[in-house]
């Protein structure tokens, strides 16, 4: 076990684990198991059923807890679920401000979906915050949700100021830390009380699982949280959750290149005649970059850029490196075209109203050599100019 004082790098690779009791096995084994025998009745190790207890998925949850230097992890079998079971133990009955410019999978769980559980929720432009202030309903407001960088458009909220105002109205505040990692911004620490993560992206970070987190530090909602995810089911294997705490152990180093070569593409495409505008937290043209460089330590692989329609999808269907596909923060670049894909389900005028245009183009810069990625781009680019079309090798799917 990593004592708490370590710095992030070492408690990326030994936070939550220790040498496993039997035989010393330096891994945190995969406990494959549904239930545990127990010596007599009312007697066990502390370990009854699968849906309640399992080591792997516990060592997980108390590396990435650590990490994001919060009490408790709580792991869950997606990333939306994480974000669901939080709405439902805070804000059952009552009402949720978010920021507007979301992952359109939780778009449309807090537009479709949490009405049907008496929640109400307004989406505002959280960068503004008297816009934030103007949606706090007194009394009734329990929670508010952010994503800063958010995603596709990559906006800065002030994570801090947006405390204050959750705070003074008795509310709590959850920033979905996903585009950012724990190794480039951590929430709690700038006065947020709950994190959540897609860990499907960069913690897990090698495009195999589908995972969520919830990190806290408040005792009484986290045995709530513990007692909802429990008596409703939605936990992550025990491979899955492996697969997470292995994956966690080179968070640090893939992250340094990820916001190496992040920083590398969105200065390429800034330089390049095709591209409109670039949307990149660390290049000084970013409506936030003085508080981006503020409130994180770097910026992540996730780019998005505006091109003519028909130039973004020459782009997305001309790279041979970065694969057209849904999903970020993979060791693998990945290209996507956010309007006919991950916010396909988000209705095209609230699409519009939030910016994301049919020539936005998002990419996620995975750890392959930059220069090769920059060639990719610029391959792709020019046979689009040159109006000649890779032979379509790949089939868009509208749902995520
Ligand atoms: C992917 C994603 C989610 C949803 O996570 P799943 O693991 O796909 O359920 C939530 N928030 C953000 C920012 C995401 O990128």
């Amino acid at each position: 076990m990593s004592d708490p004082t370590d710095r992030f790098d070492t408690r990326c690779v030994h936070a939550g684990q220790s040498p496993e009791a039997v035989t010393g096995a330096i891994t945190t084994p995969v406990f494959q198991t549904s239930t545990y025998v127990q010596e007599g009745l009312g007697r066990h190790r502390g370990y009854e059923y699968a849906r309640l207890q399992n080591p792997t998925r516990e060592a997980s949850e108390a590396n990435i807890a650590s990490l994001e230097g919060g009490a408790h992890g709580i792991a869950f079998s997606s990333g939306l679920a994480a974000i669901e079971c939080l709405a439902k133990v805070v804000a059952a009955g009552g009402h949720i401000v978010s920021e507007e410019n979301l992952y359109g999978g939780t778009t449309r769980m807090f537009t479709q979906v949490l009405d049907r559980l008496g929640i109400e929720v307004t989406l505002v432009d959280s960068r503004n915050p008297a816009a934030l202030q103007g949606a706090i309903r007194p009394g009734a407001t329990r929670m508010v949700h952010l994503e800063t960088p958010t995603n596709p458009l990559m906006r800065i909220t002030d994570i801090a100021a947006a405390a204050d105002i959750a705070h003074a109205a008795g509310a709590i505040l959850c920033v979905d830390n996903t585009f950012a990692s724990p190794y480039n911004q951590k929430p709690l620490a700038l006065g947020a009380d709950v994190v959540v993560h897609s860990t499907t992206k960069y913690l897990n970070g090698h495009s195999d699982v589908l995972g969520g987190i919830i990190v806290l530090d408040d005792d009484a909602l986290a045995a709530e949280i513990h007692f909802v995810r429990k008596s409703t089911g939605p936990i992550p294997g025990p491979m899955d959750s492996w697969l997470t705490l292995r994956g966690t152990k080179t968070l640090h180093l893939r992250m340094a290149r990820h916001n190496e070569n992040g920083k590398r593409i969105a200065e390429f495409l800034q330089s390049h005649p095709a591209v409109r505008a670039v949307h990149y937290p660390g290049l000084p043209s970013h409506p936030e970059h003085a508080l981006a460089t503020r409130q994180m330590t770097g910026f992540t692989g996730m780019v998005s850029a505006e091109l003519s329609e028909d130039d973004a999808r020459r782009l997305a269907e001309g790279t041979r490196i970065f694969r057209l596909a849904e999903s970020l923060g993979g060791v693998e670049s990945m290209i996507c075209i956010p309007s006919l894909m991950t916010h396909a389900s988000v209705p095209e005028p609230e699409r519009r109203r939030m910016g994301v245009t049919d020539g936005l183009v998002r990419l996620s810069a995975g750890i392959e050599d930059a220069g090769d990625l920059v060639e990719d781009l610029t391959r792709a680019l020019r046979m689009g100019s040159r109006g000649r079309r890779p032979a379509s090798r790949h089939a868009f799917s509208t749902r995520e």
